[in-house]
């Protein structure tokens, strides 16, 4: 099957890395469980703009360069390849594409097939949306921890494993569609990949 796989708090735990620079420089005390919201305008105040700047001067520090990977994504990812074609679709704006491709290589060697990035996450110029990509590269399953992404894959008839490494800015207390399935660990991600060919034929 040809997996698409989310980047950051799928793969890469940036929400850890970026509230510990954030503390550090905007007089914060933020921790995960403190992130409603993957709005940064939403949780701490101020102006969309002001949220923007921080972010671009986040990528230029070592809290971005050192972001840990998510605990058991790199067994999983490695597992995973030898079944499936992954392809990276990450909403990271293009400013970052050069750190990112490092970054997933550092870790994960030559695993993705492809990496995209849709440049929706603060960037300037074109933007695409998920589920364009995830058409373009006929991506059955679709890994993402975002509930907007979520949705606009599951629209466009993608499996979607909503991850849920008890992130509190996915929640939601509208029933999902049938085709979003939320998940807790890697660990379950694996077995719903399996469940999901077996019941497709794959
Ligand atoms: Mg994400």
């Amino acid at each position: 099957m040809n997996i698409g796989v989310d980047v950051d708090e799928v793969l890469a735990e940036l929400m850890e890395a970026y509230l510990q620079y954030h503390n550090q420089n905007y007089n914060t005390n933020a921790h995960k469980k403190d992130m409603f919201s993957y709005s940064y305008r939403e949780v701490f105040g101020g102006t969309e703009e002001e949220h923007q700047q921080r972010v671009l001067n986040f990528f230029k520090t070592e809290h971005f360069q050192n972001i840990k990977p998510v605990p058991g994504a790199l067994k999983t990812i490695q597992q995973l390849t030898k079944e499936h074609q992954l392809c990276i679709i990450t909403a990271r704006p293009h400013v970052v594409r050069k750190e990112t491709e490092q970054w997933l290589s550092a870790y994960f060697a030559d695993a993705f097939h492809c990496i995209n990035l849709t440049n929706q996450w603060h960037g300037v110029g074109k933007q695409q949306l998920k589920s364009e990509i995830g058409k373009e590269q006929k991506i059955s399953v679709m890994i993402d921890d975002s509930l907007k992404h979520a949705l606009d894959c599951a629209s466009q008839g993608m499996h979607v494993l909503l991850a849920d490494f008890n992130y509190p800015w996915n929640q939601s207390r509208e029933k999902l569609p049938e085709n979003i399935k939320r998940v807790h660990s890697w660990k379950e991600i694996v077995a719903e990949i399996n469940n999901y060919g077996k019941n497709n034929g794959r």
